[in-house]
């Protein structure tokens, strides 16, 4: 970074600062990961620098024959890593992925059925206050409170009664493997659309660890940016050519400007890494060690919502421990391990202290780490969450500072970017 750092000191010193917070921390955020060089490389090449409204071969801009070349890749990438007929790479975030998708199937005032934030969904599936909510009649479902995982009869029972244009699955925060088929059943009964937002494990269908939600969605929606392991950004699949047509329209001239050229040039590098053996052997670890650190945390006394996971990802019950989401996140920040907290099913508390964090692999998983270090890093959060002093999350000097070299020197046996 020898240039921003003698343009701008102060931005250098950000990026050295969060440099180092990746390099020396233990992050189990589920929706982050740490891309490769290359996908590095290619975000930050001179692609940045070019217009390309609208799509290859057809663009507004002259001088699109290198990027043409770049989106057409990815495409093709991406097409053949989920079997799909179609795919649209320009969506900026999932969120637009999403939007883009609402905006090619269903008029403003429709009826959008998605699982609602508290139980696992996502903002775009409906919430309140995100557009989703705003601009289409919502109707949520839920989790079973016993079985803590997706009542499939309430949401036929909903479907039925409200009569959804589109029904969105998928989530972000719900750790099991979604039944797709029966989604599509319901969708067809009612004559909704099916919408998988695939944003959390679309990297595990990559591998072939997760159904493929293309084999029943009319439309599939993701990020690039967390199994997947690619750059910020968003990506729509299809296997319909009338749906394909319109979600392009949607995306640009409906929602977006000009492409990002050097983030779908990243893209196309991440599907090409996707697509390799390498790959599928990494994600095998993701699952290997989610069910390796929530059964470690079980065995401390913890409770792992729903009693397990199928995927990358887990959602920690911290009332056995009579902790909060909000005082947990806090003191195990302060010893360099980073998890956002969590509402669980049947939540008593509000969102912004939460019972329960939410913990992922595949960050760690990118570094090396396995099940042996997954039973090393539960013992560290149970002793964090154990010294807990208060409400706040303010933790005894000593177990910090114990638990923050552990953790510093856990991370020197699996360097990220130090070195390279
Ligand atoms: N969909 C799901 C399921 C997500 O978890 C997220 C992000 O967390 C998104 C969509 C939105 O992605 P972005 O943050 O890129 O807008």
């Amino acid at each position: 970074w020898e240039h921003v750092k003698v343009t701008d000191p102060e931005i250098y010193e950000v990026i050295l600062k969060e440099w180092e917070r990746q390099e020396y921390g233990l992050e189990l955020i589920a929706s982050e990961n740490f891309v490769s060089l290359a996908v590095m490389e290619a975000m930050g090449s001179v692609l940045t620098n070019k217009y390309a409204e609208g799509y290859p071969k057809k663009r507004y801009y002259g001088g699109c024959e290198w990027v043409d070349v770049a989106e057409t890749l990815a495409r093709e990438r991406a097409k053949k890593l989920f079997n799909a007929k179609y795919a649209n790479v320009q969506p900026h975030s999932g969120s637009q992925a999403n939007m883009g998708a609402y905006f090619a199937l269903a008029e403003p005032g429709s009826v959008l059925m998605g699982m609602s934030l508290s139980h696992g969904g996502h903002l775009t599936h409906g919430a309140s206050v995100n557009f989703s909510g705003q601009i289409y009649k919502v109707v949520q479902y839920g989790v079973n409170p016993q079985t803590e995982v997706i009542d499939y009869d309430e949401v036929r029972k909903l479907a039925l009664e409200h009569r959804p244009k589109i029904i969105v699955a998928g989530g972000s925060a719900y750790s099991r493997i979604i039944d797709f088929k029966k989604f599509r059943e319901i969708a067809d009964e009612v004559g909704a659309y099916l919408v998988v937002d695939m944003a959390h494990f679309a990297g595990l269908v990559a591998a072939g660890l997760y159904p493929n939600p293309l084999e029943y969605a009319h439309v599939v929606t993701s990020t690039t940016h967390k199994t997947l392991r690619g750059p910020r950004g968003g990506l729509i699949l299809t296997n319909d050519e009338e749906i394909y047509k319109a979600i392009n329209k949607a995306i640009f001239p409906g929602i977006q400007g000009g492409p990002l050229m050097h983030v779908i040039a990243a893209k196309a590098v991440c599907f090409k890494e996707a697509l390799t053996e390498e790959f599928k052997e990494y994600q095998k670890q993701v699952v290997a060690n989610a069910k390796a650190l929530a059964k470690a945390l079980e065995d401390r006394g913890l409770r792992i919502v729903s009693g397990g996971t199928d995927t990358h990802l887990m959602l920690v019950d911290l009332n056995p421990l009579n902790v909060t989401g909000k005082a947990a996140e806090t003191a195990l920040g302060y010893c360099h391990i980073t998890v956002n907290k969590n509402t669980i099913p049947n939540e008593t508390r509000s969102p912004f202290v939460a019972s329960g964090i939410r913990l992922g692999t595949p960050a760690l998983t990118t570094r090396g780490m396995k099940e042996k270090e997954m039973e090393i890093i539960a013992e560290l959060i149970v002793k964090v969450l154990k010294n807990i002093k208060d409400e706040e999350g303010n933790i005894d000097e000593g177990v910090a500072k114990e638990v923050s070299s552990q953790v510093i020197e856990l991370c020197k046996q699996f360097p990220l970017y130090e070195g390279k």
